[in-house]
Order: structure tokens, then sequence, then C-alpha cells
């Protein structure tokens, strides 16, 4: 569903310095299945989320996303801007169009009320019926359990229901991916937890996802595939099994060992 081959990306720090974040991106996310990336702080998790749905454009390499395919040429004559245009515009909206995200502080659109934030893209961006979009957002505030917040604006609901809101906006879009960015670490262990039952939720009816988080644990209960990045490079990849059994590498159990609740044991 999602691949990433030889993805890499640098950002410039003034005219002749750059810093390289992916160093070398080799990703798949398969259909239907749930991937956690995990990884320290600064490892690239969100530039690496950025670049599937091309909020970051990646210097190199090819994306496929729901069968989709862009490839990206270094060209050390453009400048960031230019390159960003020498992508496609038009390939970089489609593309868009198959994924979901959600984002570590929500943004939800603060001027308008938790209905209006679902039925926004559809409605405009997909040019959708208005009534159908109305249904199924209603449909949607169900599922994540907002359905008394309907007409309530963002600002008056808690963080764990703004997120709930903003996973509901996420798939009012029916994107084939959904990408979560830390969806809970801007949130109070009981807010967490009310989040977590709803992406709990999306895991168990085989929606494709790949959920950057802290949670070891969750990533651990739920996750089909646990990819590890450090350093710009997907380190380790496999089943929770695997990734917290006891093959893996050094800086993986070491990092496991030092995020994870004393229950952990290798
Ligand atoms: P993670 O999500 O794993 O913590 P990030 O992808 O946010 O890591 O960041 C990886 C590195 O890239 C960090 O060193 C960060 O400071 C840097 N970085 C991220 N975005 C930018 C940017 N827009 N400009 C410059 N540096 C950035
Ligand atoms: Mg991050």
């Amino acid at each position: 569903m999602v691949y990433l081959d030889a993805v890499k990306k640098s950002f410039k720090l003034g005219l002749h310095k750059a810093l390289p974040v992916l160093r070398n991106i080799n990703f798949h996310a398969p259909r239907g299945k749930t991937t956690a990336l995990i990884g320290p702080s600064g490892a690239g998790k969100s530039t690496m989320l950025r670049c599937i749905n091309l909020l970051e454009i990646p210097d190199e390499g090819i994306l496929r996303v729901a069968g989709k395919e862009i490839r990206f040429e270094r060209n050390e004559t453009f400048s960031p801007l230019a390159k960003a245009h020498f992508v496609r515009q038009r390939d970089i909206l489609d593309l868009r169009r198959h994924t979901g995200m959600v984002f570590q502080n929500f943004q939800l659109f603060p001027h308008k009320t938790v209905l209006e934030n679902i039925m926004e893209g559809p409605v405009l961006v997909k040019k959708e019926d208005p009534k159908e979009v109305r249904a199924f957002a209603l449909a949607l505030l169900e599922k994540v359990d907002l359905a008394d917040k309907t007409d309530s604006y963002p600002s008056t609901l808690s963080g764990g229901q703004q997120q709930r809101a903003a996973i509901a906006r996420a798939l009012g879009m029916r994107p084939d991916v959904l990408l979560f960015d830390e969806p809970t670490s801007a949130l109070d262990p009981e807010l967490e937890r009310e989040v977590l039952k709803v992406i709990r939720t999306l895991v168990e009816e085989n929606n494709t996802m790949i959920i950057v988080t802290h949670n070891l644990l969750f990533a651990r209960e739920v996750a089909d595939f646990i990819a590890f990045l450090d350093g710009g490079e997907v380190a380790a990849y496999g089943t929770p099994a695997e990734i917290f059994g006891k093959t893996m590498p050094k800086r993986v159990t070491d990092f496991i060992a030092a995020m994870s609740p004393e229950d952990y044991v290798i």
C-alpha cells in the first residue's frame, strides 16, 4: 500500500550546509495492516511520515501510495522551492488524496464546528454531495464517541475529544492509508486511553495505518509490524514478537529497555 524506496531527505541549513534527516529509507506498510514507527527523538519519524503525504518533498527515491508512484531526483540547481515545483503539483495533490493525517496537536480548524471540520474536505476538495457527507460525518462522530459534540467548536473540547474529532476528520476523506504522528503524546493518560480505544477500533477494522508512537506497549499490542527508525534509516523491522525479542541489534534493545515500563524483560 505504501512503499518508500531509497528515500532521502535533507534540510538546508544556510547556503552550504544541509542536515541529512532521512539517509536511505526503505519501507513498506501493507494494506489492511497497522505498522508502528518507533525510534528515538530526532530519528526522522515525523519527516518520514510527512514525506508519505508530501508535506515534505523527498530529495531522492521512490514513493508509492495506493498504486500511485512518484520518483524524486536530486537536482542541485533547483532551490528547495523550485524542487517542490519540479514534482508536479497535480501529482502531489493526487497522491495526498489517498492519505489522511492525524497530528500530535490535532490541528482542527478553530472557527469551524466539529461537524464542519469533518465536512470541509469532502465537500470542498472532493466535491461530494453535502447531504451524503453530512450523514457520513455524523456516523463517524458516533464512531469516535462524539455524537454530542457535533456543533461544538474545538476550543470547547478536551484534548482527547479534539483528537477524536481530528481522527473523524481524517476518516471523512475515506483515505487509503491513515497516518498518525504521535497522536496521544499531548494528552494525559486518561485522555490518551479514549483516543487509543478509537485507534484500536480502526485497527480491528483492518484499516491501513502507519502510527508513530512512543507508547511501546500500544505498538506491541496493536501493530502487525514495527519499524525502528534511527539516524534516518529503518534500523530494524519486524513483527512485535521479533522487535521485542532477543535477536534485535543492541540499539533496538537498548531503546526498548529505556522506553519501557518495568515489565519489559529481554
Ligand atoms: P522525530 O519525529 O523522529 O523526532 P523529525 O523527523 O521531527 O524526528 O526530525 C529529524 C531531524 O530533522 C531533527 O534533527 C530535526 O531537528 C530536523 N528537522 C525536522 N524538520 C526540519 C525542518 N523543517 N528544517 C530543519 N530541520 C528539520
Ligand atoms: Mg516527531
